[in-house]
């Protein structure tokens, strides 16, 4: 079974704190990787907008290249993937499939030829913003009145559809959420996020944005951060499981996907403390009862179907 993670932070973790892949105190390691079964995984370049102030694509650079030197010292356990095409292919090879993704617009300082010459490095995926107002949009804490996609932000999702790359709402605010619903000609993804229902935080989606999400072949990787999990006791898988099951119940079995936010999250739910735990996800849905194909598409299927229809 696919096991394809929407969203890890490793690469500026790991760019901070000098360590590698092979060898770190990190959520995610090749030996972690290799318990997990490998699968498909999106490695977000996280460009934090106020270490990275005014120098965004230069740090940015920095986290792709540390990306595409992991793909060269690895090529036994990675491989790199920009299609769902070669994410079959690579699953095949035995191989963790690695796709590129940056989070934060930021990077592209307000230029569309930084969006373009990205995908030519590999960039499948871009995180509009974070949780601060770029000059795309407005993220979660810039809520209420932080309005929608400015000029800027409209004409990348433009070039977004027309190259081909995975736009995701992750952190935006509502009103972007519904701007970048209306404009996008693909479906969209919320790489990481949660029903707001079982968890009552801002960067939750609300019943009607899955729903909408959901209706236009959108995918949500359930985020494992603690906070967005459960308020004011200590978070477990559980309440993974459940998100997965609201998800399914709102917005149907094709929307539901996982997006760990490891490394991202300075803590983690019980029972899912690093990326080799993932695969106890699929145990849990097959003792609630899910099928086989069920439990597929929540582990990887979604993606890579979504992967398929906008990437391929
Ligand atoms: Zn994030």
């Amino acid at each position: 079974m696919l096991i394809f993670d929407a969203h890890i932070d490793t690469l500026s973790r790991l760019l901070s704190s000098n360590q590698t892949l092979a060898d770190n105190q990190a959520h995610v390691d090749l030996a972690k990787l290799g318990q997990r079964g490998k699968g498909a995984q999106f490695f977000a370049a996280f460009v934090d907008p106020q270490s990275y102030h005014g120098k965004a694509l230069h740090c940015t650079m920095e986290m792709l290249d540390l990306f595409w030197q992991w793909i060269e010292a690895y090529p036994e356990d990675l491989a790199f993937a920009g299609s769902g095409q070669e994410v079959l292919k690579i699953q095949e090879s035995g191989k963790t499939a690695c796709l590129l993704a940056i989070e934060g617009g930021e990077a592209l300082e307000g230029n569309l030829a930084n969006l373009r010459m990205f995908y030519r490095l590999g960039v499948r995926l871009l995180t509009l913003t974070w949780n601060h107002r770029n000059d795309l949009a407005a993220g979660q804490k810039e809520d209420p009145g932080g309005g929608g996609l400015s000029r800027f932000g409209e004409a990348v999702v433009a070039e977004m559809n027309r190259l081909g790359m995975l736009i995701d709402v992750s952190h935006l605010n509502e009103e972007g959420f519904w701007d970048v619903l209306r404009l996008s000609e693909a479906p969209v993804i919320a790489s990481h996020s949660n029903a707001r229902a079982l968890c009552n935080h801002p960067r939750n989606l609300t019943d009607k944005q899955i729903v909408a999400l959901a209706e236009r072949g959108g995918v949500i990787g359930v985020n494992f951060c603690p906070d967005f999990l459960a308020r004011e006791r200590q978070a477990t898988i559980h309440d993974v499981i459940e998100q997965i099951e609201y998800l399914v119940k709102v917005g149907g079995e094709d929307c539901a996907a996982l997006g760990s936010d490891f490394d991202g999250i300075s803590h983690t739910p019980l029972g899912l403390e690093h990326c080799g735990k993932m695969p106890e996800v699929a145990e849990f849905l097959k003792e609630r009862g899910y099928s086989t194909s069920q439990i597929e598409k929540v582990m990887g299927g979604n993606l890579l179907r979504i992967c398929q229809t906008v990437l391929d």
